[in-house]
């Protein structure tokens, strides 16, 4: 049995706990924050988005490109810097919009989606787990023909991996979500898929530390910032702790997101990953709420019930590495929301709960999992838009190479 120090108690740390516990071992969870899940996996968009695990560098938004570039789309923004780390990024994100790019990385992503699927009931029922968790469905809307012949082949890449998907028209879906009834824009057709689950990932993150605290399998260091390595004999056994003692162990895994910072030892590989800004709403569910997850292509806008809550997330903003809530952008937010559903859809918006963090996105959209080039150091970070998704798989994957080693 070993013992391993994970740095970073977000989704993918916490999962990474899970999985470390569950193959035999102990864990030390440290976070700068004074709890769990208080950075990119806060208040996401709560979509456990097993068949729609689709890679961010997209062929389609190579062709939005100039709109995107001149500001004049509303939900994704580019911001070139003169900065190398983000120039080498995005040229390596506008190669994986190639259209043989974006298969392959969508393929690799449904793969460790269906992953997390298969391993979601055991960890729930493991450690018995309460986080509004739902099958609950999505549907995906499709403004036009165009963007629906598109879905239709990406339909049949995901049933070539085994995800249950179907096109819907307009009237089938509405049998199957009422809500759909108030969207103001005429809908070409739905890509349906009734596994996809939502969840709230901080009840999880809160629910994993919990239960594994309670066996006396995670040892608690948060408020505390790693500022780096403890070291013996070369290899990397524990983390130097800005606010108490080292932790230390017998290796030590980094699950920092996009990193505090931009350089050492809990910081991801130049250019490997660039935060891309996004926001989220929170408000009381009213009776004409949806309760399938909805995202709204055209808006690229994601709708999801949690409980008797409504969450809606979305905006893409990319450039800044300093990025702070722009009160506008929230706006943006919630006005393509109210383009989308309108009076119908009779929120009045009151008590919503604002949220901003960025997603830890590489240019392919795959996360770092593995070995450094530091002995006893390893890496489980940059999991963009879909960190909650993936988390599960990407734990377990890496675990099992880290088991050889850990002996
Ligand atoms: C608006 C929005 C909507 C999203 N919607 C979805 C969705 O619907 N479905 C989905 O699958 N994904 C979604 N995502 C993506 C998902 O939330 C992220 O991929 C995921 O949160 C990444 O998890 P993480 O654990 O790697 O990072 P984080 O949750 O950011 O955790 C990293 C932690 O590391 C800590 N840390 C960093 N450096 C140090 C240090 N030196 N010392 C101590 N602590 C440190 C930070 O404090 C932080 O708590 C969304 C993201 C956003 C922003």
């Amino acid at each position: 049995m070993a013992h391993v120090v994970i740095v970073g108690a977000g989704v993918v740390g916490c999962a990474t706990a899970w999985a470390l516990v569950r193959a035999g071992h102990t864990v030390a969870l440290v976070d700068r924050h004074a709890g769990p899940c208080r950075g990119a996996s806060m208040r996401n968009g709560a979509q456990l988005s097993y068949a729609y695990a689709d890679a961010l560098a997209t062929p389609g938004l190579l062709a939005q490109l100039p709109r995107i570039l001149a500001g004049r789309d509303p939900a994704f923004r580019l911001r070139l810097q003169a900065d190398p780390e983000f120039l080498v990024w995005a040229l390596r994100f506008f190669a994986n919009m190639r259209p043989s790019a974006f298969r392959d990385n969508t393929a690799r992503l449904t793969r460790m989606a269906a992953r997390t699927q298969a391993l979601m009931p055991e960890i729930v029922a493991d450690l018995d787990l309460v986080f509004d968790h739902a099958a609950s469905g999505k549907m995906i809307l499709h403004a036009d023909e165009r963007s629906l012949a598109k879905a239709r082949e990406n339909v049949a890449l995901k049933s070539s991996l085994g995800m249950r998907l179907e096109v819907l028209d307009r009237a089938k879906a509405n049998a199957i979500e009422p809500a759909l009834a108030h969207y103001r824009d005429p809908i070409a057709g739905v890509v349906y898929s009734p596994a996809d689950a939502v969840g709230r990932p901080s009840a999880f993150c809160e629910g994993v530390v919990r239960e594994l605290t309670k066996r006396g399998k995670l040892e608690k260091r948060f408020g505390c910032e790693a500022t780096g390595l403890v070291r013996r004999a070369g290899r990397a056994v524990g983390a130097l702790l800005n606010g108490g003692a080292p932790a230390t162990g017998d290796a030590v895994v980094v699950a920092t997101g996009y990193g505090l910072s931009r350089r050492g030892p809990f910081a991801p590989p130049f250019s490997a990953v660039w935060p891309v800004q996004g926001y989220s709403a929170t408000f009381p569910a009213t009776a004409q709420a949806m309760a399938c997850s909805i995202t709204d292509i055209k808006r690229k806008l994601v709708f999801a019930r949690l409980g008797d809550k409504v969450r809606i997330a979305g905006i893409a903003d990319i450039g800044r590495r300093d990025f702070a809530f722009v009160p506008e952008r929230f706006d943006a937010l919630l006005a393509g929301a109210r383009a989308a559903f309108g009076a119908g859809f009779d929120h009045t918006f009151e008590d919503i709960e604002p949220w901003s963090e960025a997603r830890p996105c590489t240019p392919s959209s795959s996360p770092l999992i593995g070995p450094t080039a530091i002995p006893g150091l390893w890496r489980n970070l940059g999991h963009g838009t879909l960190g909650w998704t993936l988390c599960l798989s990407s734990a377990e994957m890496l675990v099992e190479e880290m088991q050889a080693q850990l002996r």
